[in-house]
């Protein structure tokens, strides 16, 4: 049966560390390439670096893959036809294919220690000369000394063979045509004294059992690319075609790194960000949909007007700002479900509950009282840290203050004067017992206002920080209609006394 749609894409990371922008860029361009041609998104953890692969990390990637809704069709969890998907599930595969290799001669045993290498290292720069990794040692025993370093039993790793003459290019997908010279190309290790395949031999293998047709990847793996290419030709294998992606900078231009902020999928989404912005941001990274389409698009946009053509060769710098924008333009875009949705859990995370007594004019329930919530709060947030800042207070009894809040508007006097008269006036005003609507707060508070000679805005910031604890929320009557009469009375006292 053959597949009508040949394309195929990867993403391969090695579990090494958490998934980080540039890796979950990669992992996107490949995703988005896959679904907007119909085609195969394949998961393949790059696991043959034994001491520093982890399973932390592996857990953590597919976490942030998933996060982000970046769904595979094969690979780990998932299966395929094409697996196992672990490298380090794959070895037999591999040996079966270093012995084709050997056995035609393109592969040759290397026994140099990495002190030999080291010494000749040495050597050759003394000399004046260049060491480009390797100087070939090895490809130049003959029968009888390779036998006698065996009956010694020293270990030995696999080389390539590779051509001295000539050159290696391919013509890539975003950065045109690539060519190095073979000459200046060494023979690199493919399969290691331990038993394992370097990255080197294990992702050619993959890439080509797999039936891989593009491999999109950072720019970081352009140096690796002749000598893959080299592998697939010692193998007789066609190529997939290639597509290095330009590396992701900080705003100053200089290689994102953690001094400029946060740097892994999960700092993000520690910070707030939607999922459906974070791709968004993501895609923007090097591609962008042209002319002047909104950059701010849902996944399904993305993925309709997404084009390799269109990926930029040149450095993008990733903007916090931009970022944040693009979450608070989602945000607005959400719909009142959505936003239930977004809400529902971090209440049930934050522990939050409320003894149904609290809750207020004909809302029985948690349900409702948080769409009621929501209601009043619009697109009063930026992100979902911020979103649980303003929900947070209506659900507790006690409830966080912030500290700067608190000094600013609470401390100085006479803020505690004006809470005790304002709460003694809604107590003297309101039916604790009875719902009470915004508008009859309003009136108590500008009555209250007047009867001082004071403006309402003076009772209003005090009471904002007595009830929410921070210097800014939804309308400060509708607030005080949700939480009721009896808990803002009780929280200004709080305040007043403290
Ligand atoms: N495992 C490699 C990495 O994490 C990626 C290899 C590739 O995409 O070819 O850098």
């Amino acid at each position: 049966m053959s597949n009508p749609n040949p394309v195929r894409v990867r993403f391969a990371p090695s579990p090494t560390g958490f998934l980080h922008v540039g890796g979950a860029r990669t992992a996107l361009f490949n995703w988005l390439y896959a679904r907007s041609q119909g085609g195969t998104f394949v998961l393949r953890i790059e696991d043959t670096d034994q001491e520093r692969s982890t399973e932390e990390s592996y857990a953590a990637i597919l976490r942030g893959m998933e996060w982000i809704g970046m769904d595979w069709d094969e690979g780990p969890h998932k299966g395929g036809d094409f697996g196992p998907y672990l490298q380090s599930e794959r070895l037999d595969i591999y040996r079966k294919h270093l012995a084709t290799l050997a056995e035609g001669g393109d592969a040759y045993k290397c026994f140099c220690t990495q002190d030999d290498l080291e010494a000749r290292e040495e050597e050759i720069k003394e000399e004046g000369g260049q060491w480009e990794g390797y100087d070939g040692f090895c490809r130049h025993l003959d029968a009888t000394e390779i036998a006698a370093k065996e009956a010694e039993g020293t270990p030995f790793a696999w080389r390539l063979r590779t051509p001295d003459e000539g050159s290696t290019f391919w013509y890539d997908i975003v950065l045109d045509k690539l060519e190095f010279q073979n000459e200046l190309l060494v023979d690199r290790v493919i399969f290691k004294a331990d038993g394992f395949p370097t990255y080197q031999f294990a992702v050619v293998v993959d890439d080509h059992d797999m039936g891989i047709s593009h491999v999109l990847r950072g720019d970081d793996h352009v140096s690796n690319t002749p000598f893959q290419l080299m592998i697939f030709a010692a193998m007789g294998w066609k190529p997939p075609k290639f597509g290095h992606m330009p590396m992701i900078l900080g705003p100053d231009k200089k290689r994102l790194s953690k001094r400029h902020g946060a740097t892994s999928i999960e700092e993000f989404q520690n910070q707030g960000i939607l999922p459906a912005a974070m791709t968004n941001y993501l895609a923007l990274l090097g591609w962008s949909p042209g002319g002047n389409a909104d950059e701010v698009m849902t996944r399904e946009a993305i993925i309709k007007k997404f084009s390799l053509k269109k990926v930029n060769s040149s450095p993008a710098a990733f903007d916090y700002d931009k970022l944040a924008h693009i979450n608070s333009e989602h945000i607005k875009r959400l719909s009142a479900d959505d936003r239930l949705d977004l809400a529902k859990p971090i209440v049930a995370k934050g522990g939050w509950s409320l003894d149904n007594d609290w809750l207020i004019n004909g809302v029985d329930n948690h349900e409702d009282y948080l769409v009621r919530i929501l209601g009043t709060l619009g697109n009063r947030f930026s992100n979902l840290v911020t979103l649980a800042e303003q929900i947070g207070f209506f659900f507790t009894e006690e409830h966080f203050v912030d500290q700067d809040a608190w000094n600013e508007n609470v401390a100085p006097e006479p803020a505690r004067a004006i809470l005790v008269a304002l709460s003694a006036s809604i107590e003297k005003n309101l039916d604790m017992d009875v719902a009470q609507p915004a508008s009859a707060f309003e009136e108590v508070v500008r009555t209250t206002a007047e009867g001082m000679g004071v403006k309402a805005g003076e009772l209003i910031h005090p009471a904002r920080v007595a009830l929410t604890g921070q210097t800014r929320s939804a309308g400060i009557f509708e607030v005080m209609e949700l939480v009721g009469a009896r808990r803002v009375v009780a929280r200004m006292k709080n305040a007043a006394n403290s």
